[in-house]
């Protein structure tokens, strides 16, 4: 087997007809010495659960403190936030429980903070706090606290009459004064999930193209996850490639408050139209599907690192002017900062790991369907061994310049039966179809979403015409 060439990237070169000649492009990159080119993928399991979002996201306390005022008194008055709220509000349940409010108080929590520190800090009766934590539901949800969390308390002379803080997005922990003891309840906050379709055009990133099309970097990071397996984030993006993502949002009191998950996802990468559909079987199993209902799931990604969006410029000029060498290169090289993660393409058992020779340190795994792939000039391995066995996604190593490498890079071989295939362009095995139980079912929800891509798709070639 030869030794790995750096700077070509493909051990063919089929595809060159399609870009323009080399010598014309601007090779703006060599300034860097190295096209920073990262890719990845992120198994849709990893995208958090909007319900799971935790207190980090930027919800504001002064509207779920309302929310909660609402809930607990009087939720016609849901509109009427702010400072200072008094809880002689009119009508209804606060005139049952017309417990003044006091003063409104939105207390921060600091590095170092204990709840009692803060107390002490804003000058509250420290045994209320000791009575409320004698409430299991309190105790609970107030134990763990971290640096800017916020708690809001209604105070009168600095006796506390209630304490709110935000659990989850859609629950708050309220806990009230009656007369000498504390009550605590939990109180539901309404999410409301809309959905949202945005689409986009590539010009020069995926990420400017998302920016422009008011989609965030989680969401584009999630559609990246859904085409992984089909479409190289790092190497084949091009200038014109196209995408629509339908997406949910969640809205609380007229706020826009978290991201939901992708609905429906349309990619056309160099003309190719990919679609994916989001389905949960009934058996409770989510995952995405083609709209025949394929898994867009494959036993091997297309690029075995971690994306990143610094790196992610579609840059036609990527390829080192050196081609004439491609043809005794047997993978592709992935220009990418030194330390960025290496992941497994897929499932199997480490059978190299070590020094091997103009590879410099080298990770071989063997996959079933006799198949091995290749990851060189790592800088350092992950703890995983020879004999380990690795999950698709699985941290192996670290991008490097070990062995012969000019520059950090990952090179990536896949051998089948010993022969190396273009790891870019290989038919990679499918992963499990949506079990036939669950056809009509699944049918029945994508429709609908296909629906929306269809005429998205309607609009935009009016648009262009
Ligand atoms: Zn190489």
């Amino acid at each position: 087997m030869s030794a790995p060439h750096c700077f070509t990237q493909d051990y063919k070169s089929m595809d060159l007809g399609e870009r323009r000649p080399l010598h014309r492009v601007p090779w703006f990159i060599a300034g860097v010495g190295i096209p920073l080119i990262c890719v990845a993928f992120i198994l849709p399991d990893d995208s958090p659960a909007p319900d799971a979002a935790p207190l980090a996201e930027p919800v504001t306390v002064a509207t779920t403190e309302a929310g909660a005022v609402a809930e607990l008194d009087a939720p016609e008055i849901a509109g009427n936030t702010g400072a200072g709220d008094v809880s002689n509000a009119p009508g209804s349940a606060a005139t049952a429980d017309p417990e003044p409010f006091g003063e409104r108080l939105t207390l921060t929590i600091r590095s170092g903070d204990s709840l009692d520190r803060l107390f002490k800090r804003h000058g509250l009766n420290r045994t209320d706090l000791a009575n409320i934590m004698t409430l299991d539901t309190a105790r609970k949800h107030l134990r763990l606290i971290k640096p800017g969390d916020e708690i809001v308390v209604h105070v009168a002379e600095n006796r506390v009459l209630q304490l709110d803080r935000q659990i989850s997005l859609s629950e708050i922990l309220s806990i009230r004064r009656a007369d000498d003891t504390f009550a605590a309840r939990i109180v539901e906050h309404e999410l409301e999930a809309q959905p949202v379709l945005a689409n986009g055009t590539i010009n020069s990133s995926l990420f400017l193209a998302a920016a422009a099309a008011g989609v965030s970097d989680r969401v584009i990071m999630n559609l990246v996850g859904i085409f992984a397996w089909d479409i190289d984030f790092v190497l084949d993006i091009r200038e014109g490639d196209a995408f629509t993502v339908v997406y949910e949002e969640f809205w609380q009191d007229g706020k826009n408050v978290a991201e939901g998950d992708i609905l429906a996802a349309e990619f056309v990468n160099r003309g190719e139209r990919y679609r994916a559909v989001r389905f949960q079987d009934p058996s409770g199993r989510v995952d995405y599907y083609t709209p025949d209902g394929r898994s867009v799931r494959k036993a091997f990604v297309r690029a075995p690192l971690s994306f990143s969006r610094i790196s992610s410029n579609f840059n036609p000029s990527r390829r080192h002017p050196k081609l004439n060498t491609i043809r005794a290169h047997k993978g592709v090289d992935y220009a990418a900062p030194t330390g960025t993660p290496i992941k497994a393409a897929g499932n199997g058992k480490i059978v190299h790991r070590g020094r091997k020779g103009g590879y410099g340190n080298t990770v071989i795994i063997q996959h079933g369907g006799n198949i091995t792939t290749l990851y060189a000039h790592m800088s350092r391995f992950s703890k995983a061994r020879i004999g380990s066995r690795v999950k698709q996604g699985d941290i192996i190593g670290y991008v490097g310049a070990t062995g012969l490498a000019t520059g950090p890079h990952l090179h990536y071989e896949y051998r089948r039966n010993g022969v190396h295939m273009n790891p870019r362009t290989v038919k990679l095995p499918d992963a499990e179809p949506i079990d036939a139980n669950y056809m009509t079912a699944f049918k029945e929800a994508a429709g609908p979403l296909l629906q929306q891509l269809d005429h998205q798709q309607t609009l935009v070639a009016a648009d262009t015409r």
